[in-house]
């Protein structure tokens, strides 16, 4: 079908593959809605001359925002309470929850999403722990949280909350599995709302069936659609279907910023957003 295309926009379900890009002789941007790149093969994308336009922040707020809310829903037991307040119950006693106020984050990746997440955890009187391979640690991003970078080991020992934001990459595929979990402290929370693949969800059932963790907020899963599986059946687990950027304010900045892009490579300019060239050598 693209054979004669000039330009594709894919959000994170189509796999732009090197074979995709070697039909489309003509190509010569790809339009990211979005911000990981994990479904584009950027080595083939790159060495055919064809710009990667996408949208590195224009959701971050959004994602963030979702992280807050599966904080405060899991440290209050809000959608248990729910669930069981329609149901004709008024369960005070077994809804009793914990503050965030006191407690610490820990980061596991101080991007644009994990930042903005530590923001708005300081401002519910939270203190920060971070890892990042590759943050500066002069960076406004750590001094601003009053973060204190750690290894992983560290942070996972101490965090009450450990919340991931890093891409999907080999070195992040599986990153957090069963040995990871133990070393977590038993009244913590984990929060994924990066990608599905960085965790091992079987190890994940595992750690909170044997009460090694508090409990699991996730937007992403290893396999999207996921089964009906036993993290389904858990009250102390949050489910969401991979919707951190779907606001209404997030989407419209991703779909202008990314179509403005697109266009302004066929009418022969340049991206603003690109990942690799701002304009194709491709022509
Ligand atoms: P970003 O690139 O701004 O930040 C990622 C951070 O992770 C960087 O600071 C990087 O140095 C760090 N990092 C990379 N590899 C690491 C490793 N092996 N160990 C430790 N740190 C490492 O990205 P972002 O915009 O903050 O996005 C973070 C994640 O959120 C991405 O996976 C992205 O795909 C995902 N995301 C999800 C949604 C959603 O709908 N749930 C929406 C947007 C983005």
């Amino acid at each position: 079908m693209i054979v004669d295309f000039r330009a594709i926009i894919v959000r994170n379900q189509t796999r732009v593959t090197a074979e995709l890009i070697a039909s489309a002789p003509h190509l010569q941007v790809i339009g990211r809605a979005g911000a990981g790149l994990d479904n584009i093969d950027l080595d083939a994308a790159s060495s055919a001359g064809i710009v990667i336009a996408y949208t590195p922040e224009q959701n971050a707020v959004s994602v963030a925002e979702l992280t807050m809310g599966m904080m405060l829903a899991l440290a209050r037991k809000i959608v248990p309470a729910d669930r069981s307040t329609k149901a004709g119950n008024w369960e005070r006693r077994e809804s009793t929850g914990i503050e965030l106020y006191g407690k610490t984050l820990g980061l596991v990746g101080l991007g644009r999403i994990g930042y903005r997440v530590g923001a708005r955890a300081k401002a519910f009187g939270m203190s920060m722990v971070a890892h990042d391979l590759y943050a500066n640690p002069d960076a406004f991003t750590v001094s601003e949280l009053s973060a204190r970078m750690t290894d992983l080991d560290e942070l996972l020992g101490v965090a009450d909350f450990v919340s991931c934001h890093v891409p999907l990459t080999s070195a992040t595929l599986g990153l957090f599995n069963y040995e990871m979990f133990c070393k977590m402290r038993s009244t913590a929370y984990f929060i994924n709302t990066s990608r599905g693949e960085v965790v091992d969800e079987q190890a994940l059932v595992r750690a909170l069936k044997e009460k090694r963790i508090a409990g699991a907020g996730l937007d992403v899963r290893q396999e999207e659609p996921p089964e009906k599986g036993p993290l389904s059946e858990m009250d102390n687990v949050i489910l969401t279907p991979h919707i951190g950027a779907f606001t209404k304010e997030g989407q419209g900045r991703v779909v202008s910023s990314v179509c403005r892009d697109v266009a302004a490579i066929l009418e022969g300019g340049e991206a603003k957003n690109y990942f690799n060239l701002p304009k194709p050598k491709r022509m």
